[in-house]
């Protein structure tokens, strides 16, 4: 099995990219963002008690997103390996990341970061709010949250990831398909 975290900002385009790479590779494409928007969707009592979070741009407790990454990981076979896509979000939760594959003899394999100007983030937000109809992406104050959120909390991951070795840069900007090929490229080393 070979690992992957896809990373960057908000709007950096992890999600669009994923979808792809998952399919390419057989990855089990695995998203915290779409698990709590699901349960949102479901109307559970989780979902119910992470949406008001959600909706300010904050994160959710380190230990709801790390339980719903377990039961995923156990439940996934027949697939090469996993892409990790919006988690982790926090050293916390790579750590907790690292000793759940450590202790199913995996290990992150590479971090891939997308690198996008802050201006061009905030355009691709407010575009993707006219169509997903996200709550947080339609309000300017949330998304400047979110990003804010990702420089004091998630951005430290990748000087965590720098030490290990497993860091590597990814030009964001350009079309899906040119950032698509810089993505399969780097992931072919390892498949
Ligand atoms: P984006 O990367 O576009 O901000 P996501 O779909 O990955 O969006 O996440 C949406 C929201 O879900 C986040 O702003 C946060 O509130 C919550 N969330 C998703 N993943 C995590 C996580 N690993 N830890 C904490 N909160 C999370």
């Amino acid at each position: 099995m070979v690992n992957f975290l896809i990373f960057g900002p908000p709007g950096s385009g992890k999600g669009t990219q994923s979808v792809k790479l998952a399919e390419k590779f057989n990855l089990t494409h695995l998203s915290t963002g779409d698990m709590l928007r699901a349960e949102i969707a479901a109307g559970t009592q989780l979902g119910i008690k992470m949406s008001s979070i959600m909706s300010k741009g904050e994160l959710v407790p380190d230990e709801v997103v790390i339980e719903m990454i377990a039961a995923k990981i156990d439940s996934s076979k027949d697939c090469a390996g996993f892409l990790f896509d919006g988690f982790p979000r926090t050293v916390a939760q790579t750590v907790a990341l690292e000793k759940m594959l450590n202790d199913r003899g995996m290990k992150i394999n590479s971090m891939l970061v997308l690198d996008v100007e802050h201006d061009e983030l905030v355009k691709r937000l407010v575009l993707r709010a006219e169509q997903s109809g996200r709550p947080d992406d339609k309000d300017p104050v949330v998304i400047k949250n979110r990003i804010d959120v990702y420089k004091a909390k998630t951005e430290p991951i990748i000087d965590y990831c720098r030490k290990r070795g497993i860091y590597q840069p990814i030009n964001g900007m350009g079309t899906i398909e040119d950032i698509f090929g810089r993505l399969s490229r780097n992931m072919k080393k390892y498949l």
